[in-house]
């Protein structure tokens, strides 16, 4: 339903949370955020409200890190249990990923998934694109050509966005048929499925066009197709009263 992403100077769970909650006004059923710090991956998501996940995460903190993700989950595929919120993990804990639409395919993935031994902790069609990433990443080393490599095994409509351990200043997404939009900063980018989730920090924003990848560093955004051809980006102006 929302998405936020961050890489740069600020605290990315304080601008990730900040963001979550510019989006409430859209509706969700579950919230969960991941961050990258100490070379390795940190998440919490819980079921309900954002005071729910931010209750836990005054119980059990997550370590400060410039890179991050977070999400609000209006379920399609699975009840709205902590288990099925996002973000969703692969099986080493090193990659998130949080996702608004439906993978139309996700069952035939899911069944190959298995079938090479990974053990799926979610009934969402979301989860598979975890486990497919982390396979992809660990062949290419590169988590935006593993982003391409996995949206050209999926069928949908999606906004995807991912993070990995062993990229810790990277920030990736992706669309097909779902919006996502970049916010420019100076040094610093966020992604979001709507501007109103970084409005407050940058109103410079570039929106992904259809099957688009993006990665995004702190001083770089570089966009592709999902073949990995570059595309030409256009940054404009946000004219809007938040
Ligand atoms: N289909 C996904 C799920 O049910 C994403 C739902 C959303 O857009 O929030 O988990």
């Amino acid at each position: 339903c929302g998405i936020v992403g961050y890489v740069g100077g600020q605290c990315a769970l304080d601008v990730v949370l900040a963001g979550l909650r510019r989006l409430e006004y859209r509706g969700y059923d579950s919230a969960g955020v991941a961050v990258l710090a100490d070379g390795g991956l940190a998440a919490a998501k819980k079921a309900g409200k954002l005071a729910n996940l931010e209750k836990e995460l005054s119980d059990r903190p997550l370590p400060s890190g410039p890179t991050g993700i977070g999400h609000t989950r209006w379920a399609t595929h699975g009840g709205p249990t902590d288990a099925n919120a996002h973000p969703h993990l692969d099986n080493a804990g090193r990659v998130a990923v949080v996702h608004n639409g439906i993978i139309e395919n996700f069952a035939a993935l899911r069944a190959e998934l298995a079938e090479r031994g990974h053990g799926l902790a979610s009934e969402t069609d979301t989860e598979v694109v975890a486990h497919l990433l982390a396979e992809s990443f660990s062949s290419c080393g590169d988590l935006a050509e593993a982003m391409r490599q996995v949206c050209r095994r999926l069928e949908g409509a999606f906004t995807l966005v991912a993070v990995h351990a062993d990229e810790p200043d990277v920030v990736v997404g992706a669309r097909r048929n779902s919006p996502l939009v970049v916010g420019v900063g100076d040094g610093e980018h966020f992604l979001a499925s709507d501007v109103a989730a970084f409005i407050e920090h940058t109103r410079e924003a570039i929106e992904l066009g259809q099957d688009q990848v993006v990665e995004l560093r702190r001083d770089a955004v570089t966009v592709t197709d999902f073949d990995g051809a570059p595309a030409r980006v256009r940054t404009y102006h946000v004219d809007w009263d938040a």
